[in-house]
Formats: C-alpha cells, sequence, structure tokens
C-alpha cells in the first residue's frame, strides 16, 4: 500500500471516529426522563439567562534555545485569562410522550 493510501485511510478512519463519539454523546443525551425512550429529546427553546466575566488561570511555557536551534531550557509562566462564562436554560420535549423538561449548562468562551 502506497503512503498516499495510508495516510487517506487513517484521516477517513479518524473522521468515523469522532462521527461515531459525537453519536454516541448525542444518544446518551437523547433519552427521555419520562418514558427513557431514546432519541425522544426536541429541543424547544434556548434561553440565556446569564453572562459573566471571569478569570481562569494557566501556565504557558516559553522555551528557550540556543545558537544551534536546541532547547537549553523551560520558564513557567503563569498566566490568567478573561473568559465569558455564560449559562443557557434549554427547554425540551419529547417526541415519544410530549412529557417536558428543562435543564440548564454553561458555555465558556
Ligand atoms: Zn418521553
Amino acid at each position: 500500500m502506497s503512503n498516499e493510501a495510508l495516510i487517506g485511510l487513517v484521516v477517513i478512519g479518524g473522521i468515523a471516529l469522532i462521527a461515531l463519539i459525537i453519536w454516541f454523546v448525542q444518544w446518551c443525551s437523547s433519552f427521555c426522563p419520562s418514558c427513557r425512550k431514546a432519541w425522544g429529546k426536541q429541543v424547544l427553546q434556548t434561553l440565556l439567562l446569564d453572562s459573566q466575566l471571569e478569570t481562569r488561570e494557566s501556565t504557558r511555557i516559553i522555551s528557550h534555545y540556543n545558537s544551534k536551534g536546541e532547547v537549553t531550557g523551560n520558564t513557567m509562566v503563569p498566566t490568567t485569562k478573561l473568559v465569558t462564562v455564560k449559562t443557557y436554560q434549554a427547554d425540551c420535549q419529547c417526541k415519544h410522550c410530549d412529557h417536558k423538561w428543562s435543564y440548564t449548562y454553561t458555555n465558556e468562551s
């Protein structure tokens, strides 16, 4: 098998794996809390409840190089970044039994 074909196969396999994981996550969250059937959840609407700025601590690594381009050491630099945390409420209805429920979730950006 040629290298190009092998790379193509790995890429297709990777995409198929990601699609499978996304499908599995959706399947897990699609159950109706009333009749417990899969693929029952239908999101009717999402409402933005809250939006606030928060700080997140993280560490940045700066590498040092000598004249030959070799790494001579690393410095850990603490950094803070500002993120927007949004709280949403999703209103759902079951396709099978018309049961309605809602839940909240947060999203960081
Ligand atoms: Zn249901």
